[in-house]
């Protein structure tokens, strides 16, 4: 495995990450979320009425198009940006969204979830983040929950033929994978041998909640499309324990005030 370490003091390298995204912030004290507008002029948005993540919840029903999803395995290089997990693409995945092209960009991912589904959370959160050629965003968000601890644990199907099946919580192939790749010190990064199709970790049903948010993080810009999957992935607990372990801290932006907006089902 090879790991790009490009200081050798922690400080050093903290520093390097900040000043790549224009501004120093994180999720605690004087540089976290309530204080983010604050923290530079580019990030006036943070403190908008149309931000994320929310509390889905008061459903409108509405005829929502099924997202065409053309995922191919383009995940080339994964990286510790001090702030997530992701995983950069290149060009070749996409969705089809309101009749237009968004190209898959990165997928990273958030503990505990940022979104809660009618006031639950969830221990972990995938962004997939789109961009059509115009620029504009959609984002493609995915529950993950804890599975059924694999021991001790029966479920009785058919007593008349005296069949049982085990409920195990074994660990997600595709995340698997991922996980055994993390860079855990921040600024590392990591070029892929073989490059993964994160398809894999989308739920079988694609059946989703909408609405209009922002980016989680500085510069918070609105008008991005959330595409919130209703269906729920597993994964095991260990899988969720690795990733906050690298993360040091929870990386989830408070939930935002809904305002006017609808969530469309
Ligand atoms: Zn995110």
């Amino acid at each position: 495995m090879k790991k790009a370490i490009l200081f050798s003091g922690l400080l050093t390298v903290t520093i390097s990450v900040y000043a790549e995204q224009g501004s120093h912030w994180g999720y605690s004290g004087d540089v976290g979320p309530k204080n983010w507008a604050a923290l530079s002029a580019d990030n006036f948005a943070c403190s908008g009425k149309n931000q994320s993540p929310i509390n889905l919840t008061g459903f409108i029903e509405a005829e929502l198009d099924p997202i065409k999803f053309d995922y191919t395995p383009g995940a080339h290089e994964i990286i510790n940006n001090g702030h997530t997990i992701q995983l950069n693409y290149q060009k070749g995945s996409s969705i089809e969204v309101d009749g237009q092209t968004f190209n898959l960009l990165q997928v990273h991912f958030h503990a505990p979830s940022e979104n809660h589904i009618n006031g639950q959370s969830y221990p972990l959160e995938a962004h997939f983040v789109h961009a059509n050629g115009d620029g504009d965003l959609a984002v493609v968000a995915v529950m993950y929950q804890q599975g059924i601890p694999n021991q001790g644990l029966k479920i009785e199907l058919d007593k008349t033929q005296g069949k049982t099946i085990r409920a195990t919580a074994s660990p997600n192939k595709t995340l698997k994978q991922i996980w055994s790749v993390m860079p855990t010190e921040i600024g590392g990064k990591y070029e892929l041998t073989e490059m993964i199709n994160l398809a894999a970790i989308l739920p079988k049903n694609k059946d989703h909640y909408r609405f209009s948010g922002s980016l989680t993080t500085p510069p918070c810009s609105e008008g991005v499309r959330w595409l919130v999957m209703k269906d729920v992935v597993t994964v095991s607990r260990k899988q969720i324990e690795d990733f906050s372990s690298v993360l040091h801290e929870p990386n989830n932006r408070p939930l935002q005030v809904i305002n006017s907006r609808l969530v469309l089902e």
